[in-house]
């Protein structure tokens, strides 16, 4: 029982909750306990995803800022239903969280033996900022994002 007593004090100190006696003194509705717990353990793992994200260097194209456990990141709430489009919506969480692998970066690592040259245009070294700003075989798909992102709408 002391154990049992000792893991919910610490559990309750965690998540800055109530200690056991506050509780007991003034017991919260069933209803108020479950929002005040969830707001908690939210609060509680965004600021850890938080501040451990900022010592990940892969998370450094991330905007933590805009990310809240229990919520959709951004990138996903534009994913439709249409496969073409998930497919898009993977590429740049791939490219957010670092976890994109271009030419670049597998030649790097000696993945297969791959050529860092882009396999698109074949003209230069296939790295992000060749792929986000450069590679002129992506023009097209690049412009159409452009002049949302140039309006600062850039869904
Ligand atoms: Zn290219």
């Amino acid at each position: 029982m002391e154990l049992f007593y000792t893991e919910q004090k610490n559990v309750l100190l965690q998540y800055s909750l109530p200690s056991l006696e506050e509780l007991l003194a003034s017991l919260p509705t069933k209803i108020k306990w479950k929002q005040t717990v969830r707001y908690a353990i939210n609060t509680f793992w965004s600021n850890r995803f938080r501040s451990l994200s900022k010592e990940k260097s892969t998370l450094n194209r991330l905007c933590t800022d805009t990310i809240n456990i229990g919520e959709i990141h951004p990138v996903w709430k534009i994913a439709s239903e249409i496969p073409g489009d998930t497919k898009k919506t993977i590429t740049k969480a791939r490219i957010l969280t670092g976890t994109y692998l271009l030419q670049a970066t597998k030649a790097k690592f000696n993945i297969g033996n791959t050529d860092p040259i882009c396999p698109l245009c074949k003209l230069e070294e296939e790295n992000l900022q060749h792929f986000l700003t450069k590679c002129p075989t992506l023009e097209g798909v690049r412009r159409t994002f452009y002049a949302p992102i140039n309006t600062g709408c850039n869904q």
